[in-house]
This record gives C-alpha cells, sequence and structure tokens, in this order.
C-alpha cells in the first residue's frame, strides 16, 4: 500500500503502517486531555489503542498463516486507523479454504480473549487493579472484533465466510451474488447505527463495507450481463478454470496482473474479492504500472468506472 512505512517483518511477512494511522494515538491522546483527564490517563488511552492493534495485527497474521497452509504468500499486513488489511497474493476458490483462512483471524481474537479472561480469573486482581481493569476491557475489545469482523458483509471476514459457505451448495457466482447484496444491506445498517451512535469510525467502515460489496456486485452483474466470454489464449492452459478469475470476456489466473483494457470498475470488483490492495497492470505483456484499489474506488466516484484502467496508470 502506498504512503505507508514499514516497521519491520514476521516470518517474511512486511508489516506496514500507513501514515494516517499515526492521527488516532494523537487524536486520542488530545481528546483525553481535552477532556480533562491528565496526561497519565491520555497516555493510558494511547497504550489501549496501541494494545488494540496488536490484536488486529496478531488477527491479520492468523489469515496469512492459514493461507500459507494452502501455498498463498502474504505480501504484507498493513495497519489503517479502521482496522488492518493482509494482503494475500491470492484468494482460493475452493470454498473450505476460502472458509479457514476467513475464520482464522477471528479465531485469533477469540484464543486472545479466552488468555486474558482465564488469566485475570486466576490473578489476584486487587494486587495490580489498573492493569486488571486494561485487561478486562482489552479482553472486551477482542470479543467486539469477533462479533463486528464477523458481521456476514464483504470485505470483512463475515462475508468471506458466508460466501465460501454458499458456494458449497450453489455456483460460486450466484454466492458471491448473494454475499454482495447480504453485504451491502449490512452496510446501511451499520452506518445508520454509526450515525445514531454518533460514532464517525463505524461511518468509515460502513463507507468502506458499501463501495467493496457495490464492486463485488458489479464484478457479477458483468459477468451475468450477457458479455461473451474468450478465454484468453495461454491464460487457461495449467490448473482448473476454477482458480481463474473473469471479468468482461477475459480471463485472468488471481495472482496475475490485469490487462489494461479491462474497465476500472471490472478491475476495482476482481481486486475486492482478492484481499489485495494493489495490482499490476499490462498491456500486450508489457508491465505498464500499478493500481491502487483507492484510486479505482476514487476513479469509479469520479464517473471514470468505464475507462480502460491502463489510462489510469499510463506515465
Ligand atoms: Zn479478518
Amino acid at each position: 500500500m502506498n504512503n505507508s512505512w514499514e516497521l519491520g517483518s514476521v516470518s517474511g511477512i512486511k508489516l506496514r503502517v500507513h501514515w494516517t494511522f499515526l492521527l488516532l494515538p494523537i487524536w486520542i491522546y488530545f481528546s483525553t486531555i481535552m477532556a480533562g483527564s491528565g496526561i497519565a490517563a491520555a497516555a493510558t488511552s494511547v497504550l489501549f489503542v496501541l494494545a488494540i492493534f496488536g490484536c488486529v495485527l496478531l488477527h491479520e497474521l492468523g489469515h496469512a498463516m492459514a493461507a500459507r497452509q494452502f501455498g498463498i504468500a502474504t505480501r504484507d499486513i498493513t495497519l489503517l486507523p479502521i482496522g488492518g488489511v493482509a494482503s494475500l497474493e491470492r484468494i482460493p476458490r475452493k470454498p473450505l479454504q476460502e472458509l479457514w483462512i476467513a475464520v482464522a483471524g477471528p479465531l485469533v481474537n477469540v484464543a486472545i480473549a479466552t488468555v486474558i479472561f482465564l488469566g485475570l480469573s486466576f490473578s489476584p486482581i486487587s494486587v495490580l487493579p489498573a492493569a486488571g481493569h486494561f485487561l478486562g476491557q482489552l479482553g472486551l475489545v477482542n470479543v467486539v472484533l469477533v462479533l463486528f469482523n464477523m458481521i456476514p458483509a464483504f470485505p470483512m471476514d463475515g462475508g468471506r465466510v458466508l460466501r465460501s459457505f454458499l458456494a458449497m451448495f450453489m455456483d460460486y457466482v450466484q454466492a458471491t451474488n448473494i454475499a454482495a447484496t447480504v453485504g451491502q444491506v449490512c452496510a446501511v445498517g451499520l452506518a445508520l447505527l454509526g450515525l445514531f451512535s454518533g460514532n464517525v469510525m463505524l461511518i468509515l467502515v460502513a463507507g468502506f463495507v458499501f463501495l467493496a460489496a457495490r464492486a463485488e456486485n458489479m464484478f457479477v452483474s458483468g459477468q451475468s450481463s450477457g458479455i461473451q466470454f474468450v478465454p484468453q489464449s495461454d491464460s487457461v492452459v495449467d490448473e482448473s478454470p476454477k482458480t481463474l478469475s473473469q471479468a468482461e470476456g477475459v480471463w485472468f489466473r488471481d495472482d496475475e496482473a490485469v490487462p489494461a483494457s479491462l474497465s476500472v470498475s471490472s478491475v476495482a470488483a476482481w481486486l475486492s474479492s482478492q484481499r489485495r490492495d494493489h495490482c499490476t497492470v499490462v498491456d500486450s505483456g508489457r508491465i505498464i504500472g500499478e493500481i491502487t484499489k483507492t484510486q479505482l474506488i476514487a476513479a469509479i466516484y469520479r464517473g471514470l468506472g468505464r475507462l480502460p484502467v491502463g489510462q489510469l496508470v499510463a506515465p
């Protein structure tokens, strides 16, 4: 992801933090001070937020480690103020594999919460009440993280769980369509909840979820709108067609670059199903650049959804 700094790496996976992430502790520090709570309370609040993001990081590592079991590498894990993103090289089309990768993240938070609550119930809290309170709150946050992530909305884990579950009983495209629609309904619900509770973060997440679910829907409707699907000559030869993605009549492998002639909205839709934030664009077999999900979504909002993606990355 652009505009992010590398923190280090864990077993070959780069850990990155987006610059906007720094706004979060700064904002929390000053809002606590403004509320008249003193420097110690402000420092504790910042420490608490950092601890939460430690848990988010472990959550993303859970996805990455599960993916590794299926030979899928993770390029990096990026921390954003609204959460973490693990950039997996591809998403397996085998429902059970996608299911396991999606569930592995929330399972990490279940494990953290269990360890914290067990630890607290076996330790004399009276010795360090402040630490006990801090850990208790952190345990609760992990429970919330599990519940929140399991909301069946793309690109959250619950949406992937739903799609992979449906894909066991029906066509992958149909499963995606249903899961994406459920995702959009959930996003609207989240946004309303955010509005009524005055939670700006929730509104932001809802907007992000809605766009991703919309992109997923566009992808599916693009597939079913009667466009002729002509497999590209050399990309279908190895492996089963199930590992291929399809958009605007072009087949391309999940871990491959996208052709410059594909429309911006198709690439955005494909990317949103990939748990990646960027992809390489090729023109006549030559790499002409990279494009990020943010750039694609911004272009769709400017009404450039039908533009060939190559024109966005042209030097
Ligand atoms: Zn997750």
